[in-house]
């Protein structure tokens, strides 16, 4: 069967694309994205971690005390039991806190592994007593930080190996006969192996299935030919910024790029070198625009449009220049074109200070008319537009008349 999964080349800055070309798969990732992983799992793990955190402090607090209770009694294990309490008490605060996800995977890392020790011994020196059959207790221990508690795979390991260091301590200690000893033993150790390729194989398709969706949540962002992003993101992206830059008071350019006379380029170069040009027209114009907050995208046709923030019009004047000189030293042949023998570009800029009684889309507006402007100027320029050509817009509608005033 032919796989429609696109291809990762589309996403060469990818850092999920990147991972994904890796093999084998499964491994740690590096480490922004590792962070990432490890983060949504545990937002996605909350509510087993809770639910699995407090049904432990209910057992232990019920059943625990009751099944233990003439061990207790009598014994000096108590302020084990009590530790091992106060451990699952913590362990569920944790699970049900606000800081859940800055403080419960540190402290579950240390507190899994100490309460499953003092539960293993606890369980090892009631069986002493005679109580062999709480031997088959044991695997139980481990299904909990294998699989529901969120624990990294590796801390859920060292947890199952803790716990057979505890067995191995206990029944010496206590002291368990042989064979019961070796029973335990055994029982904990097929089951560590069993479950421990279990978690695995599920960790495997987990970061499989994260960076799946990572993948696929960029590609839907991105304009399949240039690759830039798509007109969707540019359209929820614009207002957005434009709402930060009022309450930054800051400064908000963009740039409305058009490639000259692409018609008749197409017309004698072919379509498909047509969009060859728009892949490398693109890539030059997104190489000056990389700031965290810059956006370019494929407006439509062979139309680009640049967000830039916090941006004035010495700024967006210096890099709308870059952009058209890096076009033209592409130097891609374009006899048809009357501004020059190659491929170039034309770009309206606006630049404008956001405020709560303009809209984003008036400011497009502007940055479209500049492009009339310099296309009307000779095309392969630049137009700016600032503060003093916004007053003829009304709420991002031209005012009539003086539309026509601007144009020329
Ligand atoms: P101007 O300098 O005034 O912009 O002239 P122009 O010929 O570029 O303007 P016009 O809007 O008339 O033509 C745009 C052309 O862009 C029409 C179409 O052939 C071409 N075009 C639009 N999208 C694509 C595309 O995805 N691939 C290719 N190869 N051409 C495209
Ligand atoms: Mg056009
Ligand atoms: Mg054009």
């Amino acid at each position: 069967m032919i796989s429609l999964w696109p291809s990762l080349e589309a996403l060469p800055d990818s850092p999920y694309a990147a991972e994904l070309r890796k093999q084998p798969a499964g491994a740690r990732f590096a480490a922004p994205v590792e962070g990432e992983y490890l983060r949504s799992r545990l937002r996605e793990d909350r509510a087993l971690v809770r639910f699995t955190c407090t049904l432990a402090l209910l057992l232990m607090a019920l059943r625990g005390s009751e099944s233990l209770a003439s061990a207790l009694r009598s014994s000096s294990v108590l302020p084990v039991f009590a530790v091992a309490l106060g451990c699952s008490i913590v362990l569920a605060w944790l699970a049900w806190s606000r800081s859940y996800e800055q403080r419960y995977l540190p402290w579950a890392t240390v507190l899994v592994p100490l309460r499953n020790c003092l539960i293993a011994a606890q369980i090892i020196h009631v069986a002493a007593a005679g109580e062999y059959d709480l031997l088959m207790l044991l695997p139980m221990l481990l299904i909990g930080p294998f699989y529901f508690l969120g624990l990294k795979y590796h801390t859920s390991l060292l947890t199952a190996v803790c716990t057979l260091a505890s067995l191995v301590g206990a029944a010496i200690v206590f002291p368990l006969p042989l064979a019961m000893a070796l029973r335990g033993g055994t029982l904990l150790l097929v089951s560590t192996v069993v479950l421990a390729i279990a978690a695995r194989q599920i960790e495997k398709r987990l970061r499989q299935a994260f960076l799946e969706n990572r993948v696929v949540a960029e590609l839907a962002q991105q304009d399949a030919l240039t690759w830039t992003k798509n007109r969707r993101v540019f359209d929820e992206y614009l207002p957005r910024l434009w709402r930060q830059a009022v309450s930054d008071e800051r400064l908000l350019a963009i740039l409305v790029i058009d490639v000259d006379q692409f018609k008749p380029y197409n017309d004698r170069y072919g379509h498909q070198a047509g969009d060859a040009v728009l892949r490398r027209v693109a890539l030059a114009i997104q190489q000056q625009a990389r700031r965290p907050l810059d956006l370019v995208a494929r407006y439509g046709g062979e139309e680009f449009a640049v967000i830039l923030y916090d941006t004035d019009a010495a700024g967006a004047g210096g890099t709308a220049e870059h952009m058209r000189r890096a076009v033209e030293e592409l130097a891609i042949e374009h006899r048809e074109s009357a501004s020059g023998n190659v491929v170039t570009i034309s770009i309206g800029a606006a630049v404008v200070s956001p405020t709560a009684g303009r809209n984003a889309f008036g400011a497009l507006q502007l940055a479209d008319e500049a492009l009339y402007r310099a296309k009307s100027r000779g095309r392969n320029r630049i137009e700016l537009m600032d503060d003093s050509e916004y007053r003829l817009m009304v709420t991002g509608v031209f005012a009539k008349g003086e539309l026509s005033e601007l144009r020329r």
